[in-house]
Order: C-alpha cells, then structure tokens, then sequence
C-alpha cells in the first residue's frame, strides 16, 4: 500500500520570529556532543593553518612562491567563498533565492569545503544569531557578557571572532532552528559528509599543482596555498563578520543591533561585509544595496538568475530601504 510522505517542514524564517525577551529556551540550544572532540577538531582546524602560514610566508620571502600557487589559492578561495556566502548564508540560511536540487547541492559543498563545520549546525548558529542578535542567546555577539572599557571591548571581539568556536552552550538547536534542511535530502548528505568536502578542498589544490606542477614539491605547495593559506583567509574574512562587523563601520539603517557596514572588508568578504544591511533585511539576496557597495555574492546571484539557474530573487523596495534608513 503507497504511504503518503510527510510533509515538507516550511522554511524557518528567522526575520519573522519575534526574539524572546527572557533569552532562549532550553530546547533552541543544541546538546553538546562530544565537546572535548569538538574543542580539539577545532583547535586543530584554526591553528594548523596559523602555523602553516609561516611557512607560506617564508616561501614568499625567499621568493619560492610562483604565479602558479597564486592563482590557484585565488581559484580555490573564491568558489569555496561564494559557497559560505550565496549557498551557506542567503540560500539556506535565509532562502533569498530558490534554485534546483543540482545547485543547492553545489554550493554545500563548495560551502563545506571552507571548513566552517557541517552545513547544517553553521545553518542552525546563524538562524539563532539573527533572533537574537547582541542579546542573550547570540552564539557570537561582541557584546553581551564581557564587561566594560577596553577589556571587555577585547574580550568581546575575541568572543565574536573565534572564542564561541569553543564554547557549547548557546548553539543553535538544530531539530528547532533547521527541520527544512534536515528534511532536504541533498543538504543533509552534505552535512553528514562533512569531512569528505573539506578533505576535498585539499586534493583539489593538490591535484592541480602536480598536474601544473609536474612535481610533488609543486603539489604540496599548491596545498599549502590553495588549502592552509585559503582556509586561514576564508575563516578569519568569515569570523570578522562576526566580530568586526559587530563593532566598527557605518549604520545605514536602523536594526535595534550592533551591526555595521565595513567598506574595506566587503571585498574580500564578497559583500558580506555590509553587515548592517544585511540585518536590516534578512532575507535579501543583496547585501550590497547601493551603487557603490560591492557584493559579489549578489552579482553573481543575478548572473546566475539571468542565465535562469536561480529564481524567485529576493531584494528590498526602495520604500522599504527609505522606511528603516537611519536619518541624516
Ligand atoms: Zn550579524
Ligand atoms: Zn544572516
């Protein structure tokens, strides 16, 4: 006898849930498994790269580096980029586009590949920053809880940036925050093959210096740049967003948070960096809303929509943009 399949669960909006004034419930942080494992995994995935940037470093200084590791650290860093930043953040985060199965399951991957963590807990931690941002119950906020003055300035940037990497206990649940992916099965087999696609960002960049190369000591130098150094990049442009872009910049609209819009970094960050408008309007496909604020993100976005492989784009009216801007 056919049995009739469960419904999909609706997106989760984060912009339409009203944050809890009392902070978040038992049920909307996630169990803490394995936190020793976790730490360490962690540990390993932030300081390696560190460590291997010097030698990186020592290679450029004597002059050993070649055009060859430049491009493809490039080739690597900005798909890989573009799948945290348009896959990750505005498709499954906050559905500011829909796509087809094909490409959903190409940016988790690209996503995966920057080591940022399974898709599906990175989804859960946003979702739950966005409720409630720079209160209690923000995973990341730069200023909840660390004291005043200098110090706690510090401190809160040290928070934002990568200390709650380490910290469990304000994770997003995932069976609250996240069941539409959980319930989409090209997202969750990204997710439970997580460490596949980050090894994968790896042997691409292996790959492509042996066969630039010819040699092993051209691959291992294309992995040194087109991995550790591109992992080191892409984390640390991903950890501002959530430290720096909490704390210095300009405020364009008015969000009742602490985000900010930080010109300099937008480059590098393919427009996630124009942070304030982004929390001003969750679920825009654009993060850069003006003729001058560069995104990537969205232009690649639109490029993607006129080529018909993206649809149902999202982008706020300009009544809407002139409702919430800040005066002055
Ligand atoms: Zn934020
Ligand atoms: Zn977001």
């Amino acid at each position: 006898m056919a049995t009739t399949p469960a419904p999909t669960p609706a997106p989760f909006d984060p912009a339409d849930a009203a944050p809890l004034d009392d902070g978040p419930s038992p049920e909307e942080i996630r169990d803490p498994e394995m936190v020793g494992l976790d730490r360490a995994i962690t540990a390993l995935i932030t300081v390696v790269p560190f460590a291997l940037l010097f030698v990186a470093a020592s290679q450029a200084w004597n002059r050993s580096l070649h055009w060859r590791e430049v491009i493809i650290l490039v080739a690597l860093y900005v798909p890989t980029a573009l799948g945290v930043t348009v896959g990750f953040h505005r498709l499954l985060t906050h559905r500011a586009f829909k796509t087809s199965p094909a490409l959903r399951g190409l940016f988790a991957v690209l996503g995966t590949m920057a080591v940022e963590g399974p898709v599906i807990n990175w989804v859960a931690d946003h979702r739950k920053h966005h409720i409630y941002t720079d209160r209690p119950g923000d995973p990341h906020s730069p200023h909840v809880d660390h004291g005043h003055g200098v110090k706690g300035a510090l401190k809160g940037l040290f928070h934002a940036h990568v200390g709650w990497l380490f910290i469990h206990d304000q994770r997003g649940a995932r069976e609250r925050f996240t069941r539409d992916l959980i319930a989409d099965p090209v997202v969750s087999f990204v997710d439970k093959t997580f460490i596949l696609w980050s090894l994968l960002g790896l042997a691409i960049p292996f790959g492509l210096g042996y066969l630039l190369g010819g040699d092993l000591d051209a691959a291992l130098a294309a992995t040194l740049w087109g991995g550790a150094v591109r992992i080191f990049l892409l984390h640390h442009v991903t950890y501002s967003i959530n430290s720096l872009c909490h704390f210095f910049g300009r405020r364009r609209f008015q969000t009742g948070d602490e985000s900010r819009n930080l010109a300099w970094l937008a480059p590098l960050s393919m427009g996630e960096a124009w942070h304030n408008n982004h929390h001003a309007f969750p679920t825009s496909a654009y993060h850069g809303l003006g003729r001058r604020e560069l995104d990537v993100s969205g232009l690649t976005i639109s490029a993607l929509e006129k080529a018909g492989l993206v649809w149902d784009v999202q982008r706020p009216s300009a009544e809407r943009m002139a409702a919430k801007a800040v005066a002055g």
